[in-house]
Protein backbone atom coordinates (compact mmCIF):
# COMPACT_ATOMS: atom_id res chain seq x y z
CA UNK A 1 0.00 0.00 0.00
CA UNK A 2 1.55 3.45 -1.03
CA UNK A 3 0.28 5.14 2.30
CA UNK A 4 2.62 2.96 4.12
CA UNK A 5 5.34 5.14 2.24
CA UNK A 6 3.80 8.18 3.08
CA UNK A 7 3.91 6.94 6.62
CA UNK A 8 7.76 6.55 5.75
CA UNK A 9 8.10 9.71 4.70
CA UNK A 10 6.04 11.81 7.61
CA UNK A 11 8.26 9.34 9.98
CA UNK A 12 11.30 10.34 8.07
CA UNK A 13 10.99 13.92 7.96
CA UNK A 14 9.87 14.38 11.54
CA UNK A 15 13.36 12.38 12.66
CA UNK A 16 15.50 15.08 10.39
CA UNK A 17 13.61 17.55 12.27
CA UNK A 18 14.73 16.25 15.38
CA UNK A 19 18.18 15.55 14.41
CA UNK A 20 18.21 19.49 13.96
CA UNK A 21 20.15 20.80 16.85
CA UNK A 22 17.78 23.84 17.15
CA UNK A 23 14.16 23.58 16.24
CA UNK A 24 13.03 26.74 14.92
CA UNK A 25 10.60 28.32 12.12
CA UNK A 26 12.76 27.15 9.72
CA UNK A 27 13.12 24.01 10.60
CA UNK A 28 9.65 23.31 11.46
CA UNK A 29 8.57 24.86 8.20
CA UNK A 30 10.91 22.17 6.30
CA UNK A 31 9.50 19.52 8.18
CA UNK A 32 5.73 20.33 7.47
CA UNK A 33 6.92 21.34 3.73
CA UNK A 34 8.02 17.82 3.30
CA UNK A 35 4.69 16.10 4.93
CA UNK A 36 3.09 18.10 2.42
CA UNK A 37 4.63 17.20 -0.37
CA UNK A 38 4.39 13.49 0.51
CA UNK A 39 -0.03 13.69 1.38
CA UNK A 40 0.14 15.43 -1.86
CA UNK A 41 1.90 13.06 -3.59
CA UNK A 42 -0.43 10.95 -2.06
CA UNK A 43 -3.08 12.05 -3.84
CA UNK A 44 -4.74 14.24 -0.67
CA UNK A 45 -6.60 17.39 -1.79
CA UNK A 46 -4.49 20.53 -1.86
CA UNK A 47 -6.51 22.31 0.51
CA UNK A 48 -6.97 19.67 2.83
CA UNK A 49 -3.25 19.98 2.92
CA UNK A 50 -2.75 23.47 3.28
CA UNK A 51 -5.37 23.25 6.19
CA UNK A 52 -3.65 21.11 7.99
CA UNK A 53 -0.31 22.81 7.65
CA UNK A 54 -2.48 25.99 8.90
CA UNK A 55 -3.35 24.48 11.64
CA UNK A 56 -0.16 22.59 12.90
CA UNK A 57 1.53 26.15 12.80
CA UNK A 58 -1.03 27.53 14.88
CA UNK A 59 -0.59 24.76 17.13
CA UNK A 60 2.77 24.78 17.44
CA UNK A 61 3.78 27.82 17.95
CA UNK A 62 8.03 27.59 18.03
CA UNK A 63 8.37 30.44 19.84
CA UNK A 64 5.90 29.81 22.97
CA UNK A 65 8.08 26.58 23.12
CA UNK A 66 9.67 27.12 25.85
CA UNK A 67 13.45 25.38 26.14
CA UNK A 68 13.02 21.58 27.59
CA UNK A 69 9.93 20.86 25.86
CA UNK A 70 10.30 18.10 23.75
CA UNK A 71 9.75 20.21 20.32
CA UNK A 72 9.90 16.42 18.59
CA UNK A 73 7.38 14.87 20.57
CA UNK A 74 5.06 18.17 20.69
CA UNK A 75 5.33 18.29 16.61
CA UNK A 76 4.66 14.60 16.19
CA UNK A 77 1.45 14.65 18.26
CA UNK A 78 -0.06 17.97 16.44
CA UNK A 79 0.77 16.00 13.24
CA UNK A 80 -1.01 12.97 14.77
CA UNK A 81 -4.02 15.33 15.86
CA UNK A 82 -3.91 16.75 12.62
CA UNK A 83 -4.30 13.89 10.40
CA UNK A 84 -6.59 12.21 13.36
CA UNK A 85 -9.32 15.00 12.64
CA UNK A 86 -9.06 14.73 8.70
CA UNK A 87 -10.21 11.07 9.01
CA UNK A 88 -12.74 11.28 11.94
CA UNK A 89 -15.58 13.62 10.76
CA UNK A 90 -16.30 13.96 14.52
CA UNK A 91 -19.69 12.08 13.96
CA UNK A 92 -19.58 8.14 13.92
CA UNK A 93 -22.01 6.80 11.51
CA UNK A 94 -25.29 4.86 11.82
CA UNK A 95 -23.70 1.54 13.58
CA UNK A 96 -26.43 -1.18 12.64
CA UNK A 97 -27.36 -3.30 15.97
CA UNK A 98 -27.63 -7.02 15.20
CA UNK A 99 -30.85 -8.80 15.72
CA UNK A 100 -32.78 -5.26 14.42
CA UNK A 101 -33.85 -4.56 11.05
CA UNK A 102 -31.21 -2.75 9.28
CA UNK A 103 -31.48 -1.53 5.73
CA UNK A 104 -27.43 -0.84 4.29
CA UNK A 105 -27.39 0.88 0.56
CA UNK A 106 -23.95 0.84 -1.29
CA UNK A 107 -23.50 3.37 -3.73
CA UNK A 108 -20.75 4.11 -5.77
CA UNK A 109 -19.22 4.32 -9.53
CA UNK A 110 -19.31 0.99 -11.61
CA UNK A 111 -16.26 -1.05 -10.92
CA UNK A 112 -15.51 0.55 -7.11
CA UNK A 113 -15.55 -2.76 -5.96
CA UNK A 114 -19.49 -1.84 -4.66
CA UNK A 115 -20.70 -5.59 -5.65
CA UNK A 116 -17.74 -7.29 -4.36
CA UNK A 117 -18.15 -5.00 -1.20
CA UNK A 118 -21.41 -5.58 -0.01
CA UNK A 119 -20.16 -9.17 -0.08
CA UNK A 120 -17.86 -8.41 2.19
CA UNK A 121 -19.61 -5.97 4.25
CA UNK A 122 -22.46 -9.12 4.37
CA UNK A 123 -19.61 -12.15 5.68
CA UNK A 124 -18.11 -9.70 7.70
CA UNK A 125 -21.64 -9.49 9.98
CA UNK A 126 -22.58 -13.04 9.41
CA UNK A 127 -19.34 -14.09 10.54
CA UNK A 128 -20.17 -12.43 13.72
CA UNK A 129 -23.70 -13.81 13.89
CA UNK A 130 -25.87 -11.66 12.25
CA UNK A 131 -28.71 -12.47 9.62
CA UNK A 132 -27.40 -10.33 6.39
CA UNK A 133 -29.44 -10.74 2.73
CA UNK A 134 -28.45 -9.10 0.01
CA UNK A 135 -30.40 -7.36 -3.15
CA UNK A 136 -29.36 -6.51 -6.35
CA UNK A 137 -30.90 -3.56 -7.34
CA UNK A 138 -28.31 -2.73 -10.06
CA UNK A 139 -30.51 -3.22 -13.50
CA UNK A 140 -27.94 -1.05 -15.29
CA UNK A 141 -24.64 -3.45 -15.43
CA UNK A 142 -25.74 -7.00 -17.38
CA UNK A 143 -23.78 -9.26 -15.30
CA UNK A 144 -24.12 -7.52 -12.03
CA UNK A 145 -26.91 -10.10 -10.77
CA UNK A 146 -24.82 -13.13 -11.41
CA UNK A 147 -21.70 -11.69 -9.82
CA UNK A 148 -23.84 -10.80 -6.92
CA UNK A 149 -25.60 -14.15 -6.55
CA UNK A 150 -22.57 -16.19 -7.21
CA UNK A 151 -20.63 -14.36 -4.10
CA UNK A 152 -24.12 -14.40 -2.01
CA UNK A 153 -23.90 -17.99 -3.28
CA UNK A 154 -20.38 -18.83 -2.06
CA UNK A 155 -20.80 -16.88 1.36
CA UNK A 156 -24.04 -19.00 1.90
CA UNK A 157 -25.78 -16.14 2.00
CA UNK A 158 -29.63 -15.00 1.11
CA UNK A 159 -30.12 -12.87 -1.94
CA UNK A 160 -33.13 -11.36 -4.06
CA UNK A 161 -32.56 -10.16 -7.93
CA UNK A 162 -34.57 -10.75 -11.01
CA UNK A 163 -33.12 -11.21 -14.51
CA UNK A 164 -35.82 -9.94 -16.23
CA UNK A 165 -37.43 -6.80 -14.37
CA UNK A 166 -35.49 -3.43 -15.50
CA UNK A 167 -37.16 -0.81 -12.88
CA UNK A 168 -34.32 -0.88 -9.71
CA UNK A 169 -36.67 0.59 -7.31
CA UNK A 170 -39.07 -1.90 -7.71
CA UNK A 171 -36.82 -5.06 -6.87
CA UNK A 172 -35.06 -3.13 -4.18
CA UNK A 173 -38.48 -2.62 -2.19
CA UNK A 174 -39.45 -6.51 -3.49
CA UNK A 175 -35.90 -7.86 -1.57
CA UNK A 176 -36.43 -5.46 1.12
CA UNK A 177 -39.74 -6.39 2.43
CA UNK A 178 -39.14 -10.15 1.84
CA UNK A 179 -35.93 -10.24 3.82
CA UNK A 180 -37.31 -8.10 6.33
CA UNK A 181 -40.34 -10.76 6.46
CA UNK A 182 -37.83 -13.40 7.15
CA UNK A 183 -36.16 -11.13 9.81
CA UNK A 184 -32.90 -10.76 8.38
CA UNK A 185 -31.47 -7.45 10.52
CA UNK A 186 -28.91 -7.22 7.92
CA UNK A 187 -30.54 -5.43 4.72
CA UNK A 188 -27.96 -4.73 2.36
CA UNK A 189 -28.98 -3.28 -1.16
CA UNK A 190 -26.76 -2.63 -4.02
CA UNK A 191 -27.40 -0.44 -6.56
CA UNK A 192 -26.19 0.16 -10.11
CA UNK A 193 -22.90 2.31 -11.01
CA UNK A 194 -22.26 4.27 -13.96
CA UNK A 195 -19.07 4.84 -15.63
CA UNK A 196 -18.92 8.05 -14.47
CA UNK A 197 -20.56 10.56 -12.38
CA UNK A 198 -23.57 11.67 -14.29
CA UNK A 199 -27.53 12.23 -13.99
CA UNK A 200 -29.38 9.29 -14.43
CA UNK A 201 -27.82 7.51 -12.33
CA UNK A 202 -28.22 10.02 -9.40
CA UNK A 203 -31.87 9.45 -10.41
CA UNK A 204 -32.00 6.47 -9.95
CA UNK A 205 -29.53 6.57 -6.70
CA UNK A 206 -31.97 9.14 -5.20
CA UNK A 207 -35.41 7.10 -6.00
CA UNK A 208 -33.82 3.58 -4.78
CA UNK A 209 -33.14 5.70 -1.61
CA UNK A 210 -36.45 7.29 -1.37
CA UNK A 211 -38.41 3.97 -1.86
CA UNK A 212 -35.93 1.59 0.61
CA UNK A 213 -35.41 4.38 3.60
CA UNK A 214 -31.94 2.66 4.42
CA UNK A 215 -30.52 3.61 7.71
CA UNK A 216 -27.28 3.71 6.09
CA UNK A 217 -25.71 4.84 2.49
CA UNK A 218 -22.42 3.74 2.06
CA UNK A 219 -20.11 5.44 -0.94
CA UNK A 220 -18.18 2.67 -2.08
CA UNK A 221 -14.71 4.46 -3.40
CA UNK A 222 -11.74 2.73 -5.75
CA UNK A 223 -8.53 4.31 -3.86
CA UNK A 224 -7.24 4.22 -6.84
CA UNK A 225 -8.51 7.33 -8.30
CA UNK A 226 -6.49 9.87 -7.06
CA UNK A 227 -7.46 13.74 -6.38
CA UNK A 228 -10.51 12.85 -8.33
CA UNK A 229 -11.74 11.68 -5.04
CA UNK A 230 -12.77 14.77 -3.40
CA UNK A 231 -15.24 16.06 -6.75
CA UNK A 232 -16.65 12.26 -6.60
CA UNK A 233 -17.27 11.99 -2.77
CA UNK A 234 -18.79 15.65 -2.99
CA UNK A 235 -21.40 14.05 -6.10
CA UNK A 236 -22.78 11.71 -4.35
CA UNK A 237 -23.15 13.18 -1.21
CA UNK A 238 -25.05 16.25 -2.53
CA UNK A 239 -27.50 13.48 -4.33
CA UNK A 240 -27.99 10.76 -1.73
CA UNK A 241 -27.29 11.26 2.44
CA UNK A 242 -23.88 9.51 2.33
CA UNK A 243 -23.26 8.12 5.82
CA UNK A 244 -20.13 6.25 5.56
CA UNK A 245 -17.48 5.66 3.07
CA UNK A 246 -15.65 2.39 1.86
CA UNK A 247 -12.35 2.62 0.55
CA UNK A 248 -11.53 -0.42 -1.88
CA UNK A 249 -8.68 -1.65 -3.32
CA UNK A 250 -6.20 -0.12 -0.72
CA UNK A 251 -4.11 -3.77 -1.36
CA UNK A 252 -2.73 -2.57 -4.74
CA UNK A 253 -0.82 0.84 -5.91
CA UNK A 254 -3.36 2.88 -5.15
CA UNK A 255 -1.90 6.19 -3.27
CA UNK A 256 -4.60 5.91 -1.02
CA UNK A 257 -4.76 9.48 0.18
CA UNK A 258 -8.30 9.79 -2.15
CA UNK A 259 -10.16 8.38 1.04
CA UNK A 260 -8.84 11.77 3.21
CA UNK A 261 -10.11 13.58 1.13
CA UNK A 262 -13.55 11.00 0.03
CA UNK A 263 -13.66 11.84 4.43
CA UNK A 264 -13.82 15.82 4.04
CA UNK A 265 -16.20 16.04 1.15
CA UNK A 266 -18.62 13.40 2.42
CA UNK A 267 -18.57 14.40 6.29
CA UNK A 268 -18.83 10.85 6.86
CA UNK A 269 -16.10 8.03 8.15
CA UNK A 270 -14.26 5.46 6.51
CA UNK A 271 -16.01 2.71 8.34
CA UNK A 272 -14.08 -0.46 6.45
CA UNK A 273 -11.50 -0.48 4.12
CA UNK A 274 -11.24 -3.52 1.33
CA UNK A 275 -7.40 -5.29 0.90
CA UNK A 276 -8.29 -7.44 -1.81
CA UNK A 277 -10.59 -9.57 -4.26
CA UNK A 278 -11.27 -12.40 -1.46
CA UNK A 279 -14.38 -12.33 0.69
CA UNK A 280 -12.58 -11.77 3.72
CA UNK A 281 -10.21 -9.35 2.43
CA UNK A 282 -11.89 -7.02 4.33
CA UNK A 283 -10.46 -4.43 7.52
CA UNK A 284 -12.34 -2.43 10.14
CA UNK A 285 -11.11 1.06 9.54
CA UNK A 286 -10.55 2.31 13.31
CA UNK A 287 -8.72 6.36 12.56
CA UNK A 288 -6.87 6.42 15.62
CA UNK A 289 -4.62 2.77 15.08
CA UNK A 290 -4.68 3.59 11.46
CA UNK A 291 -2.58 7.14 11.67
CA UNK A 292 -0.16 5.38 14.19
CA UNK A 293 0.28 2.76 11.94
CA UNK A 294 0.94 5.42 9.13
CA UNK A 295 3.13 7.16 11.42
CA UNK A 296 5.13 3.91 12.32
CA UNK A 297 4.13 4.64 15.82
CA UNK A 298 2.63 0.92 15.88
CA UNK A 299 -1.21 0.00 15.66
CA UNK A 300 -2.10 -1.02 19.02
CA UNK A 301 -6.01 -2.58 18.86
CA UNK A 302 -4.47 -4.41 15.31
CA UNK A 303 -1.90 -5.64 17.47
CA UNK A 304 -3.63 -6.41 20.34
CA UNK A 305 -6.51 -8.38 18.39
CA UNK A 306 -3.38 -10.28 17.01
CA UNK A 307 -1.65 -11.29 20.12
CA UNK A 308 -5.19 -12.30 21.50
CA UNK A 309 -6.01 -14.54 18.38
CA UNK A 310 -2.24 -16.03 17.57
CA UNK A 311 -0.45 -16.00 21.02
CA UNK A 312 -1.69 -19.29 23.52
CA UNK A 313 -3.54 -17.44 26.36
CA UNK A 314 -1.26 -18.93 28.86
CA UNK A 315 1.46 -16.78 27.00
CA UNK A 316 -0.17 -13.77 26.61
CA UNK A 317 0.35 -11.78 30.10
CA UNK A 318 4.06 -12.17 29.73
CA UNK A 319 4.66 -11.10 26.48
CA UNK A 320 2.34 -8.07 27.31
CA UNK A 321 4.57 -7.49 30.52
CA UNK A 322 7.55 -7.66 28.60
CA UNK A 323 6.38 -5.64 25.80
CA UNK A 324 6.04 -2.89 28.63
CA UNK A 325 9.14 -3.13 29.62
CA UNK A 326 10.53 -2.53 26.58
CA UNK A 327 13.21 -5.35 27.13
CA UNK A 328 13.07 -7.63 24.16
CA UNK A 329 15.84 -10.21 23.88
CA UNK A 330 16.23 -12.83 21.42
CA UNK A 331 14.38 -15.38 23.63
CA UNK A 332 11.45 -13.46 22.90
CA UNK A 333 12.16 -12.88 19.17
CA UNK A 334 12.66 -16.66 19.59
CA UNK A 335 9.40 -17.35 20.96
CA UNK A 336 7.45 -14.76 18.75
CA UNK A 337 8.78 -16.43 15.44
CA UNK A 338 7.90 -20.10 17.08
CA UNK A 339 4.63 -18.21 16.83
CA UNK A 340 4.48 -16.98 13.81
CA UNK A 341 5.49 -20.51 12.15
CA UNK A 342 2.47 -22.13 13.79
CA UNK A 343 0.19 -19.74 12.72
CA UNK A 344 0.07 -20.63 9.29
CA UNK A 345 0.10 -17.36 7.08
CA UNK A 346 3.14 -15.99 8.11
CA UNK A 347 2.97 -12.30 9.54
CA UNK A 348 -0.41 -11.45 10.86
CA UNK A 349 0.85 -10.35 13.99
CA UNK A 350 3.89 -8.41 13.44
CA UNK A 351 2.73 -6.81 10.38
CA UNK A 352 0.80 -4.79 12.81
CA UNK A 353 4.31 -3.51 14.60
CA UNK A 354 6.40 -1.02 12.47
CA UNK A 355 9.34 -3.01 11.24
CA UNK A 356 8.01 -6.92 11.07
CA UNK A 357 6.07 -6.61 8.43
CA UNK A 358 7.84 -4.84 5.53
CA UNK A 359 11.13 -6.04 6.50
CA UNK A 360 11.51 -9.34 7.57
CA UNK A 361 8.11 -10.62 6.07
CA UNK A 362 7.66 -8.56 2.57
CA UNK A 363 4.09 -9.46 1.35
CA UNK A 364 4.40 -11.97 -1.52
CA UNK A 365 7.42 -13.16 0.17
CA UNK A 366 5.86 -15.36 2.74
CA UNK A 367 7.55 -18.63 1.56
CA UNK A 368 11.42 -16.78 2.02
CA UNK A 369 10.03 -15.38 5.44
CA UNK A 370 9.58 -18.39 6.33
CA UNK A 371 12.91 -19.93 5.25
CA UNK A 372 14.42 -17.12 6.35
CA UNK A 373 12.98 -17.31 10.14
CA UNK A 374 13.34 -21.40 10.60
CA UNK A 375 17.16 -20.61 9.72
CA UNK A 376 17.69 -18.21 12.22
CA UNK A 377 15.68 -19.99 14.37
CA UNK A 378 18.35 -22.86 13.51
CA UNK A 379 21.37 -20.14 14.93
CA UNK A 380 19.10 -19.08 17.72
CA UNK A 381 19.15 -23.14 18.85
CA UNK A 382 23.06 -22.64 19.44
CA UNK A 383 23.19 -20.16 21.81
CA UNK A 384 23.31 -20.42 25.68
CA UNK A 385 20.86 -19.22 27.78
CA UNK A 386 22.50 -15.98 28.88
CA UNK A 387 23.00 -15.43 25.34
CA UNK A 388 19.25 -15.43 24.93
CA UNK A 389 18.00 -13.96 28.02
CA UNK A 390 20.12 -10.67 27.37
CA UNK A 391 18.52 -7.50 26.30
CA UNK A 392 22.22 -6.25 25.97
CA UNK A 393 23.10 -6.83 22.25
CA UNK A 394 27.14 -6.27 23.41
CA UNK A 395 27.80 -9.69 25.04
CA UNK A 396 27.55 -10.89 21.28
CA UNK A 397 30.97 -10.46 20.94
CA UNK A 398 32.83 -12.20 18.25
CA UNK A 399 33.73 -15.52 19.52
CA UNK A 400 30.18 -16.19 20.39
CA UNK A 401 29.36 -15.36 17.01
CA UNK A 402 32.09 -17.76 15.70
CA UNK A 403 30.71 -20.75 18.29
CA UNK A 404 26.95 -20.00 17.03
CA UNK A 405 27.79 -20.48 13.72
CA UNK A 406 30.01 -23.39 14.15
CA UNK A 407 27.08 -24.90 16.23
CA UNK A 408 24.25 -24.27 13.63
CA UNK A 409 26.49 -25.12 10.37
CA UNK A 410 25.53 -21.65 9.08
CA UNK A 411 28.20 -18.57 8.01
CA UNK A 412 28.99 -16.34 10.27
CA UNK A 413 28.17 -13.57 7.50
CA UNK A 414 24.61 -15.65 8.33
CA UNK A 415 24.80 -15.00 12.56
CA UNK A 416 25.64 -11.34 12.33
CA UNK A 417 22.98 -11.23 9.81
CA UNK A 418 20.28 -12.41 12.35
CA UNK A 419 21.86 -10.36 15.15
CA UNK A 420 21.40 -7.18 13.23
CA UNK A 421 17.39 -8.38 12.57
CA UNK A 422 17.35 -8.59 16.37
CA UNK A 423 18.85 -5.20 17.26
CA UNK A 424 16.61 -4.26 14.82
CA UNK A 425 13.43 -5.05 16.36
CA UNK A 426 14.46 -4.31 19.51
CA UNK A 427 14.97 -1.26 18.53
CA UNK A 428 11.57 -0.90 17.52
CA UNK A 429 10.22 -2.17 21.28
CA UNK A 430 12.27 -0.63 23.22
CA UNK A 431 9.92 2.60 22.20
CA UNK A 432 7.05 0.29 23.79
CA UNK A 433 9.08 0.72 27.42
CA UNK A 434 6.70 2.73 29.52
CA UNK A 435 3.86 2.80 27.41
CA UNK A 436 0.32 1.68 28.97
CA UNK A 437 -0.42 -1.51 27.12
CA UNK A 438 -4.21 -1.53 26.42
CA UNK A 439 -5.62 -4.78 27.56
CA UNK A 440 -8.92 -6.17 25.65
CA UNK A 441 -11.33 -4.32 27.73
CA UNK A 442 -9.58 -1.17 27.28
CA UNK A 443 -9.98 -0.65 23.61
CA UNK A 444 -12.96 0.05 21.51
CA UNK A 445 -13.71 -3.38 20.04
CA UNK A 446 -16.36 -4.05 17.55
P1 LIG B 1 -18.71 -2.65 -9.02
O1 LIG B 1 -18.84 -2.41 -10.49
O2 LIG B 1 -18.51 -1.37 -8.28
O3 LIG B 1 -19.81 -3.46 -8.44
O4 LIG B 1 -17.31 -3.41 -8.80
P2 LIG B 1 -17.01 -4.95 -8.55
O5 LIG B 1 -17.45 -5.37 -7.21
O6 LIG B 1 -17.48 -5.75 -9.71
O7 LIG B 1 -15.41 -4.88 -8.52
C1 LIG B 1 -14.62 -4.49 -9.62
C2 LIG B 1 -13.30 -5.23 -9.55
O8 LIG B 1 -12.57 -4.78 -8.41
C3 LIG B 1 -13.46 -6.72 -9.40
O9 LIG B 1 -12.49 -7.35 -10.20
C4 LIG B 1 -13.17 -6.96 -7.91
O10 LIG B 1 -12.65 -8.25 -7.68
C5 LIG B 1 -12.15 -5.89 -7.64
N1 LIG B 1 -12.09 -5.48 -6.23
C6 LIG B 1 -13.08 -5.08 -5.42
N2 LIG B 1 -12.61 -4.75 -4.20
C7 LIG B 1 -11.27 -4.95 -4.22
C8 LIG B 1 -10.20 -4.78 -3.28
O11 LIG B 1 -10.37 -4.36 -2.13
N3 LIG B 1 -8.95 -5.10 -3.70
C9 LIG B 1 -8.71 -5.56 -4.97
N4 LIG B 1 -7.47 -5.85 -5.30
N5 LIG B 1 -9.68 -5.71 -5.88
C10 LIG B 1 -10.94 -5.43 -5.52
Amino acid sequence: MVLAQLGGTITRAIQQMSNATIIDEKVLNECLNEINRALLNADVQFQLVRNMQNNIKRIVNIDDLAAGHNKRRIIQQAIFNELCNMLDPGKPSFTPKKGKTSVIMFVGLQGSGKTTTCTKYAYYHQKKGWKPALVCADTFRAGAFDQLKQNATKAKIPFYGSYTESDPVKIAVEGVDTFKKENCDLIIVDTSGRHKQEAALFEEMRQVSEATKPDLIVFVMDSSIGQAAFDQAQAFKQSVPVGAVIVTKMDGHAKGGGALSAVAATKSPVIFIGTGEHMDEFEVFDVKPFVSRLLGMGDWSGFMDKIHEVVPKDQQPELLQKLSEGNFTLRIMYEQFQNILKMGPIGQVFSMLPGFSSELMPKGQEKESQAKIKRYMTMMDSMTNEELDSSNPKIMNDSRIMRIARGSGRQVREVMEMLEEYKRLAKIWSKMKGLKIPTRGDMNMR
